[in-house]
């Protein structure tokens, strides 16, 4: 589903293990909401006026000294420019930008037989319906995922810890087309004992 940027507010609902596209003015917001409880959200982006510039979670890192988001930084793009900045957090705070989103050969390596739906492929159906064809699937930001990392350098994933109606709230630095996807990992407890929806809400 493409939102064009409007100053009505919209919401769209991401059923379980899917995803959506909605496009951001600049200075707009998108808060996503955690519907039920305990359930990644995938979060992808690129510039509008330029689909080669996406939000880069490496240079995120580099740009913050951050290993996990933090309300008040923003998400930098491949050339190195805000393109989001996390506003508000209505959540738990644990988020992760360290994993790579899930995907058929992620499923295949952890031994599972036959098909399975995966944030990668949610993201590419979102995706090309904003003209958006990257050669690989950038790295997402995963709100609410929660993989703490020890001293040694180790971490973990655990289950997300967000309960019903918890959000993130992100504004726009510039026009931006934003992928979210609902998490489809079952095979490990990240999103609970299942996987549910997730609600967008776009606007001034
Ligand atoms: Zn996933």
């Amino acid at each position: 589903m493409v939102v064009p940027t409007s100053d009505v507010p919209t919401t769209v609902e991401i059923p379980a293990q899917s995803g959506a596209v909605v496009t951001l003015a600049a200075g707009h917001r998108l808060k996503i909401i955690d519907i039920e409880g305990s359930q990644v959200a995938d979060l992808f982006a690129v510039s509008a006026s330029d689909l080669d510039e996406w939000l880069s979670v490496p240079v995120t890192r580099a740009c913050t000294w951050r290993l996990f988001p933090a309300v008040g930084q923003s998400f930098f793009s491949t050339a190195y420019r805000p393109l989001l900045t996390f506003e508000r957090d209505d959540s738990p705070g644990a988020h992760d930008m360290l994993e790579p989103p899930c995907s058929a050969e992620m499923y295949r390596a952890m031994a599972y037989a036959g098909y399975h739906p995966s944030c990668s492929e949610n993201f590419r159906t979102a995706a090309v319906q904003v003209d958006w064809h990257p050669q690989s699937v950038p790295d997402p930001v995963n709100f609410f995922q929660r993989s703490p990392v020890e001293a040694d350098g180790s971490f973990t994933a655990l289950p997300a810890l967000t309960s019903p109606g918890d959000s993130v709230t992100l504004r726009a630095e510039t026009a931006v087309h934003v992928v979210v996807t609902a998490c489809s990992m079952d095979l490990e407890p990240i999103n609970g004992d299942h996987c549910t929806p997730l609600r967008l809400e776009v606007g001034p």
